[in-house]
């Protein structure tokens, strides 16, 4: 049993940040961490893990995911989320929702309420309605420090696709349970200065978001990138195809095909090997398996 989170890649500057704020990333992290192993200990399976981490996340102001999530350049906040289960391939994703306080589980009552995988926009917040999804109230959003982001992106005419200054924090989990079975989970509100409507590639299955039976992928960095590049699943395909391990393969779509700069992954696989790389300066993330939780933001 292992789990691994990120909390987003990017230009994460050591200056910028206190000895405090690093203390509270390193803090939500591990309880992260704590959260979903302490399912896998409970018997409980990889689904209710990842979903739980991501959670604990998404409730963090930290965090561009839920609570933390950045503005578009519209002055609203429209998150994405997907969830997947290895063992089976259900899957569920939900794009541009507003209002969710926790779009990961929204994700999930996808997979598991509906024939879809993907619901957008008024739809899933219909749906998210009609299932008893917590909303919450525009202001349980909003921080000054997503304001500030978007006023400087805005002053530099600037979309942030270019992960510059503060831009990071997308969630996601990925785990093993005591049977065996991976899944995953990622969750974000995007870039800052978005256009509205604007979908990542966190919440498309394939392209920040995989599971199977062989591994278990969590994307993060600039969508748009990661989606030409199919990332996840191309972990996963090489694995299958090519019989190389989780880690060489995550290696080689991030240090060789994908541009420097442009982001990370976490992967699990089925023997609980796992990859953590990224090709931006930092990222945040851990991992807790019975012999320790650990977390990380640069090397
Ligand atoms: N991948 C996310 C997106 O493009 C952003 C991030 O990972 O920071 O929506």
């Amino acid at each position: 049993m292992k789990i691994v989170i990120h909390g987003g890649a990017g230009v994460i500057n050591k200056d910028n940040l206190s000895e405090t704020q690093i203390a509270e990333y390193h803090q939500v992290l591990k309880q992260a961490l704590e959260t979903g192993y302490g399912l896998l200990k409970q018997g409980k399976p990889a689904i209710d893990a990842v979903e739980s981490a991501v959670k604990v996340m998404e409730d963090s102001p930290l965090f561009n995911a839920g609570r933390g999530s950045v503005f578009t350049a519209e002055n609203t906040i429209e998150t994405d989320a997907a969830i997947m289960d290895g063992s089976t391939l259900e899957c569920g994703a939900v794009a541009a929702v507003q209002g969710v306080k926790n779009p990961v589980s929204l994700a999930r009552k996808v997979m598991e309420q509906s024939p879809h995988v993907l619901l957008g926009g008024k739809g899933a917040e219909a749906f998210a309605r009609k299932h008893n999804i917590a909303f919450e109230p525009q202001e349980y959003f909003y921080t000054d420090k997503r304001k500030e982001q978007l006023e400087k992106a805005k002053q530099k005419n600037q979309l942030n696709l270019d992960h510059s200054d503060d831009k990071y924090g997308t969630v996601g989990a990925v785990a093993i349970d005591q049977n065996g079975n991976l899944a995953a989970a990622t969750s974000t509100g995007g870039m800052t200065n978005k256009q509205f409507g604007r979908i990542g590639d966190s919440p498309l299955i394939g392209a920040g978001t995989y599971a199977n039976d062989l591994v278990a992928v969590s994307c993060t960095g600039i969508g748009e990138l990661f989606i030409k590049n199919v990332v996840a699943y191309d972990v996963a395909a090489q694995m299958k195809y090519l019989g190389v391990t989780a880690k060489e393969a995550a290696e080689k779509i991030i240090f060789e095909t994908m541009p420097q700069g442009s982001g990370g992954l976490i992967a699990i696989d089925k023997n609980g090997n796992i990859a953590m790389p990224f090709n931006t300066k930092g990222m945040f993330r851990g991992y807790a398996d019975n012999e320790e939780t650990k977390t990380f933001i640069w090397e």
